[in-house]
């Protein structure tokens, strides 16, 4: 098949009916398949299920320190969970508090208390007429409703290759002081998988924000995600610290990371890693909020993973279940969907998402027919602030769920969905 764009009305028609019925027969057969989340499959859950066996009625749960994690204490982490998520993290534990089940709660917290207390000493954020944002787009669904939640005014800024559009973003923080933040996953980043540069890391590190109280929310969630075991196909970022403290901004940036990812979602082992004094600060509002978090479940965590080569050698048995995955809808995107030249897809090197592009105002379109099929995707336009994809074109993929022979079939599909709409916006033009 040639590209849709050389094909006359004609031509287009007839492959419209063929596709048609197609799709017809699709939706005679009963299919029920779910790419939506970024969900571990069943497989890569029992990976972690030896954690069930580390801790039991007759285990010692003292840590390192001789603390019995059974009971009160330790506000910030047990010391040999901080060490854990700070080798994730790639910093120092010093940096480290650790938090409950999952980061994202670290995040909003983080967002709430900037808005009812301030940052540092500044104006809470509920005092100021507006709050603004920056985004960059496509990006995780869950950032963008925190910031909408609190009535911020949310910005998009397109991503590059490499990481955001710095341009933009340097412009905008040194002339608005209403702009107090940026959502960044800068690893395998969520959708598009892109891995920030080492010049986009330091472009940030030395931003001059109108704001004093300005942060970068640094959403560190699949620091450890690789698909592949060759060193050279996995993603390295500069530690965006380390580079603030260089730049002299040591205060700027909140780093995120959680083990979701790495054992159980929603039951995993949360933390933020930033500056001495944001510590400082942050921890006087934990003390009123927890008297500790669930030191069991982090000295199981370290009971099971024992150190970090041991978290690494887990995130390669949940890379050798997750390629053969991945692999199975981008060789269908490539042997399917190519050669009509209408779309265009990435190929991470990790983390749980492919990014497709299809025809400017065809994505919802795509999504639709797929539910109606019994496929479903993440909604049209959630990568975007307030669920709107300006161009209605890009679709997240999530194929960590289903079994790689499912994932064959949701792709064609999702492939004969994505041509049925683009050669219908064709030929309404
Ligand atoms: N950040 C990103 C970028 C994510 O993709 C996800 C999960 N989909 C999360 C955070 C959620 O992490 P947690 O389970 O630690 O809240």
């Amino acid at each position: 098949m040639a590209g849709y764009n050389t094909l006359s009305k004609e031509q287009l028609n007839e492959e419209l009916v063929k596709l048609k019925e197609e799709y017809a027969k699709i939706l005679e057969s009963d299919i029920s398949l779910d790419m939506s989340r970024g969900k571990p499959g069943e497989d890569q859950l029992n990976l972690s299920m030896g954690m069930m066996n580390v801790l039991d009625g007759n285990s010692d749960y003292k840590t390192t320190v001789g603390f019995d994690c059974r009971n009160y204490g330790l506000l910030d982490g047990i010391p040999e969970a901080k060490q854990m998520m700070a080798d994730i993290m790639e910093v120092s534990p010093e940096n480290v508090i650790v938090f409950g089940n999952a980061s994202l709660n670290i995040m909003y917290d983080t967002v709430s208390r900037s808005f009812t207390h301030g940052v540092l000493g500044e104006t809470p954020w509920c005092k100021l007429d507006k709050v603004k944002w920056l985004c960059p787009v496509p990006g995780y669904d869950r950032h963008f409703s925190i910031t909408e939640f609190f009535g911020v005014e949310m910005i998009n800024v397109p991503m590059n290759e490499d990481g955001p559009d710095m341009d933009m973003v340097e412009k905008l923080v040194s002339e608005d002081e209403a702009i107090k933040g940026i959502w960044c996953v800068p690893k395998y980043a969520n959708p598009t998988g892109v891995a920030y540069s080492d010049e986009v890391v330091r472009r940030f590190a030395a931003l001059k924000p109108a704001a004093k109280d300005f942060r970068i929310f640094w959403d560190n969630a699949y620091a450890i995600h690789h698909l592949y075991e060759d060193e050279s196909k996995q993603e390295k970022i500069l530690n965006i610290l380390e580079e603030c403290e260089k730049a002299g901004n040591p205060d700027m940036v909140y780093e995120f990371a959680s083990t979701s990812k790495v054992s159980f979602p929603g039951s995993g082992v949360a933390a933020m890693a930033t500056s001495k004094a944001n510590i400082a600060f942050i921890k006087k509002q934990m003390g009123i909020q927890t008297i500790g978090y669930d030191k069991i479940n982090q000295l199981r965590h370290v009971k099971f993973f024992k150190d970090f080569d041991g978290v690494k050698a887990h995130m390669m048995k949940h890379a050798a279940l997750l390629r053969p995955k991945f692999d199975a809808v981008l060789s269908m995107l490539d042997k399917e969907l190519k050669d009509a030249e209408i779309a265009a897809w990435t190929k991470p090197q990790g983390g749980y998402f492919i990014s497709l592009d299809v025809m400017e105002g065809c994505a919802k379109k795509v999504v639709s027919m797929c539910k109606d099929a019994g496929m479903i995707l993440t909604g049209a336009g959630a990568t975007y602030p307030y669920g709107k994809d300006p161009k209605d074109s890009n679709i997240r993929i999530a194929p960590s769920y289903a079994t790689p022979e499912d994932l064959v079939k949701a792709s064609k599909i999702l492939i004969v969905c994505t041509k049925i709409a683009t050669i219908e916006k064709m030929l309404e033009a």
